[in-house]
């Protein structure tokens, strides 16, 4: 019977492993959905990007009290979970602190670090909870963004209880232990850790209970722990918070162009050059692909990878000018509907098998003309940006869809078009009018 516990954790570790190797596989498919985008150049750079912004988390502390709280989770769960090595050992072998042994002392000294981060991570989330349910700080708020309605709001909650659950799990089962270790019960007599510096502060109101109760507080503590931990790295894959892992590819592959340099598009260029005598028309043209985009599998991986990898921080919203004035556009709402639609893609891949296409477009069904319209291109939400993400790609490959295929820009762009094409200036005057401002 010894083995009973064994036999379930290896079953827990492999049911997780099945789950998340799942998803992350078809999320790695619905990303391929799109085009081919070459982001290799260069690789000293991007991996300074991806240190400074993935890593270091450079751009958060642009507001500084949020910053450190969240570097602090960041970190502070990280390291915390080194623990989760020895928990897995444990769990496998039915070790209990196979560390302990090993370490002596350090063992000590390390798990009470753990455990000042574990209170920081708790007292962050706790803080965080308050700043979006009660401060309402307003880029949260569902009111005035409706991307914030429903599950974006629920979910930022939800993983936000699962830290502050998970930390005090950990906390009770170090006081549960050390109270059993002064004890000597069983085999809690053969490691001696000591009070930790936190759960020292828990373990003595936990002390009037008998022997049974703490080795049941104990071992309710270390599964809820792990298999907390298990599920949290189920959910991750569908949540927001896929963002902990997805920001170092993403930032790796950011874009490094300066900002507002716009992307030709090559059979446009093409077509030119032949009209000016610079280059050869092709025998045989190929087919000149879709101008634009009008659903995400005319998008860039990279455009996908964005969608996946957004926080929904609301950074990019708070400072868009569009956004600030009233209209429709939110660059967040652009980055939660182009994954909106990749998981609705999705879904109709695990009904229908992956052939399915469903009636739907990313330009319509999701996103409006009036939200894409209401940009400016003032690049605001692309600097803000903590993870590089850049929804105006996104909203520029939309408007060339509308303009340059359907043909419907609002009547005040046609005229400007047509300045364009005929004054080579955006105004209705000739070229040779140009200088007239300077003739006095
Ligand atoms: S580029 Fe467009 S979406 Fe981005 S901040 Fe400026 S106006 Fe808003
Ligand atoms: S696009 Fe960037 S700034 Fe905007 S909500 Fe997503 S992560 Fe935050």
């Amino acid at each position: 019977m010894q083995i009973v516990p064994q036999i379930l954790f290896l079953a827990a570790l492999a049911f997780t492993a099945y789950l998340v190797s799942r998803r992350v596989l078809l999320i790695r498919r619905t990303i391929l959905l799109g085009k081919e985008d070459q982001r290799t150049d260069r690789p000293a750079e991007r991996l300074r990007n991806m240190l400074l912004l993935a890593f270091g988390q450079k751009r958060m502390f642009t507001r500084p009290v949020v910053g450190v709280l969240h570097f602090l989770v960041y970190i502070g769960f990280i390291l915390i979970n080194i623990e989760l090595l020895e928990i897995v050992i444990d769990g496998l072998l039915g070790t209990h602190r196979v560390f302990a042994g090993f370490l002596g002392s350090f063992y000590t000294f390390v798990l009470n670090f753990f455990e000042i981060l574990a209170f920081g991570v708790l007292a962050a989330c706790a803080i965080f909870m308050i700043r979006r349910n009660i401060v309402k700080v307003e880029r949260f708020q569902p009111e005035r963004h409706p991307e914030m309605k429903g599950w974006a709001f629920l979910d930022a909650n939800i993983i936000l209880t699962m830290e502050i659950v998970l930390m005090t799990a950990f906390l009770t089962m170090n006081a549960a232990d050390y109270l059993l270790q002064t004890r000597e019960v069983g085999h809690f007599a053969e490691v001696k850790t000591g009070a930790f510096v936190i759960s020292g502060f828990i373990a003595p109101l936990l002390s009037g209970l008998s022997d049974t109760a703490l080795l049941v507080i104990e071992r309710f503590a270390w599964w809820f722990h792990i298999l907390g931990i298990f599920f949290f790295m189920v959910y991750l894959t569908y949540s927001k918070h896929l963002h902990i892992v997805l920001a170092f590819p993403n930032t790796y592959f950011g874009d490094l162009k300066p900002k507002g340099e716009m992307r030709n598009m090559p059979a446009v260029s093409e077509e030119v050059k032949i009209m000016l005598g610079i280059a050869q028309a092709p025998e045989n043209p190929g087919e000149v692909g879709r101008f634009g985009a009008k659903d995400v599998t005319d998008l860039s991986w990279k455009n996908l990878m964005d969608a996946y990898s957004c926080t929904e921080c609301g950074r990019c919203t708070s400072s868009c000018p569009a956004n600030q004035t009233g209209k429709a556009l939110s660059p967040r709402k652009i980055m939660t509907d182009t994954r909106d639609r990749l998981e609705d893609i999705q879904r109709g891949w695990l009904k229908n098998g992956y052939d399915y296409q469903d009636e739907k477009t990313l330009l319509g069904d999701y996103i409006s003309d009036e939200e894409i319209l209401a940009c400016t291109s003032c690049n605001a939400c692309v600097q803000e940006c903590p993870v590089m993400i850049n929804p105006l790609s996104i909203i520029f490959e939309l408007r060339r869809f509308r303009v340059m295929e359907e043909s419907k820009a609002p009547q005040s762009w046609n005229m400007m078009f047509q300045n364009l094409e005929t004054n080579m200036a955006p105004w209705k005057f000739s070229p040779d009018q140009r200088m007239e401002w300077a003739r006095e």
